[in-house]
């Protein structure tokens, strides 16, 4: 099945390099990349590929990467504690219509993130 793309989406056009980001990981499926506006430091994004609003309108196929990818950069943090968070709709606060994961590390307050980060 061939990767859909949205025009007017954000995360589209930083999949087709558009739009810059600080790229964390990238294959032909999945993209990871810092927050523009992070509630953490090391707040990190991974989005699928395939153009999609919600959770549900992403086909299986195109899925499989993220959550390795999610514990690989909860890992590289160094962070012991983490959130991973997923939007789907305006009532649950999605703002970005690009199925994306928020993985926000909880840095050691004295320490920071680990030597690991950003991930090599
Ligand atoms: P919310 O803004 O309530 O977290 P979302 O779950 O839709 O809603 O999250 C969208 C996320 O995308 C936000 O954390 C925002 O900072 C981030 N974001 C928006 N534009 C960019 C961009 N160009 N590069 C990196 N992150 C971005």
């Amino acid at each position: 099945m061939s990767t859909k793309m949205s025009a007017a989406c954000i995360f589209c056009k930083i999949i087709k390099g558009e739009i810059p980001c600080f790229k964390l990981f990238e294959s032909d499926k999945t993209l990871a990349f810092l927050d523009i506006n992070p509630l953490s430091k090391g707040h990190a994004l991974v989005i699928p590929k395939h153009h999609g609003e919600k959770l549900t309108d992403i086909p299986d196929d195109q899925l499989g990467e993220i959550l390795p990818i999610v514990k690989k950069l909860a890992a590289a943090t160094g962070a012991n504690d983490w959130n991973l968070l997923q939007n789907n709709g305006k009532l649950a606060h999605q703002e970005v219509g690009h199925v994306h994961f928020h993985m926000i590390p909880k840095p050691n307050e004295k320490e920071g993130l680990g030597v690991g980060w950003p991930m090599q």
